[in-house]
């Protein structure tokens, strides 16, 4: 075994009940979730940024960080995203410094979830798991249907029936069972679980999730290794289940831990929720001061991606927003189509309507005065605008149709342009 192993086992987020590593996702006295446990200063006398650094630029440079026996065997390859210096983003919203962290053109499947995904699948073959599945609001089921295919592993894919077109082909191309349940995402989950447990499959984000969950720190990893091995001020992540957020903050604290930034880092960085008003039980929580989210009955809005109404991580989520001085806010479907054209038209970006939710809500929290314009923003971008094509189809301008002749062309022209000399 590959000297890389530095997850001890698994520890209960309510009681602190140490269980041994192993596909379960809820302590077995509170039923509170189980979260990965690392042997902080055993990494810490491993590994250096030098090290890592001269790992190729994907996800698995962090893999002391990560909760593998061995080697990766699903999705080698997967993370690396640009972060890219927004500019024109920023001069837009009236910011002096702003990021993109692009995950829209995450391999294999252009969103975060192969980070997730290519976790639990390694960790579902360490632990002989011939049959895996997701309960998905659509990234997911794409992720796991391709990384299950490349990696020989039959997949059982449950997602709500109302889902975009692009998210079922992209998830029917790679052959897995896909069951469109006539229910709400929360319903889907529910038969999830209980076909998980009936027949001792592998589901990524049932009994595999405390190893699926870790693979979202390494775009909190990424963004502070891609700033210089620093943290930015600010970070607005979208939520669905509400458990990328408190990764990428729980990456900034572990690279602390071991060394890689600098002591205090972390603690400064504000954390903020993006949610689309449709689906909005995490930032409706943080907004009323409620510690615990009221579920949402019947999401209804264009962001699907993010449409969990009764999210697994809801409570968490609203904690850290507040513990970190962050904050959250929502945004309805005209506002993330507005954003999603906004991306596009500042910074060259088609993001899904996950990604309109996260710059409008940005917009919003800038506006309000809770984030400050001069200080340093990071924008987490989950999602590819090819996969919700449908959000923006009647928004954006049409292109006009001429026949082949410069006349055609220059009447078209509103005003003549000069020509070359
Ligand atoms: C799943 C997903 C998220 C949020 O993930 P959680 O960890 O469940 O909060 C954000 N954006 C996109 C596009 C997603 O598919
Ligand atoms: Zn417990």
């Amino acid at each position: 075994m590959p000297a890389i192993d530095f997850a001890t086992g698994l520890k209960c987020k309510v009681c602190g009940k140490l269980y041994a590593k192993q596909p379960l996702n809820f302590c077995t006295d509170d039923f509170g979730p189980l979260e990965v446990v690392y042997d902080y200063e055993a990494i810490a006398a491993h590994i250096s940024r030098a090290k890592i650094e001269m790992r190729p630029f994907n996800m698995w440079r962090y893999r002391e960080l990560l909760p593998l026996d061995g080697e990766p065997t699903v999705g080698p390859q997967v993370g690396g995203t640009p972060l890219i210096k927004a500019d024109r983003l920023a001069d837009a919203l009236g910011v002096e410094r702003l990021w993109i962290k692009n995950d829209a053109v995450n391999f294999p499947t252009l969103s975060f979830k192969d980070r997730v995904v290519s976790v639990a699948l390694s960790k579902a073959r360490e632990f002989g798991f011939r049959t895996v599945g997701c309960a998905s609001t659509g990234n997911l089921a794409n992720s796991v249907a391709a990384n299950a295919a490349s990696s020989g592993l039959e997949a059982y894919i449950f997602v709500p029936h109302t889902l975009e077109r692009a998210k079922i082909l992209g998830t029917s191309i790679y052959g897995p069972k896909l069951i469109l349940v006539e229910g709400t995402y929360d319903q889907v989950n529910r038969l999830c679980s209980q076909v998980a447990l009936k027949y001792g499959w592998g589901m990524v984000n049932v009994n595999l999730r405390p190893f699926y969950a870790e693979g979202s720190k390494t775009v909190g990893f990424e963004i502070a290794e891609q700033l210089g091995w620093r943290t930015p001020s600010h970070v607005v992540s979208p939520m669905a289940g509400g458990s990328l957020i408190g990764k990428i903050h729980k990456a900034f604290h572990e690279l602390e831990q071991v060394g890689l930034i600098a002591p205090g880092s972390s603690a400064k960085v504000k954390m903020y929720g993006a949610q689309a008003t449709g689906c909005n039980p995490i930032t409706d929580a943080v907004k009323t001061g409620r510690e615990r989210h009221k579920p949402v009955k019947t999401p209804n809005t264009i962001c699907k991606s993010l449409a969990i109404g009764d999210p697994a991580d809801g409570y968490f989520a609203a904690k850290l927003i507040r513990d970190t001085g962050g904050w959250a806010e929502d945004v309805s479907d005209p506002e993330i189509v507005e954003c999603m054209q906004l991306l596009a038209r500042t910074e060259g970006i088609f993001a899904e309507t996950a990604g309109g939710v996260t710059v409008a809500v940005t917009r919003k929290l800038i506006e309000q005065g809770r984030i400050p314009r001069d200080e340093e923003i990071v924008l987490v971008i989950t999602g590819n605008g090819l996969k919700t094509q449908d959000a923006i189809a009647d928004s954006v301008e049409q292109p006009v149709t001429i026949k082949p002749s410069m006349d055609a062309f220059e009447s078209i022209l509103a005003e003549p342009a000069p020509a070359l000399a």
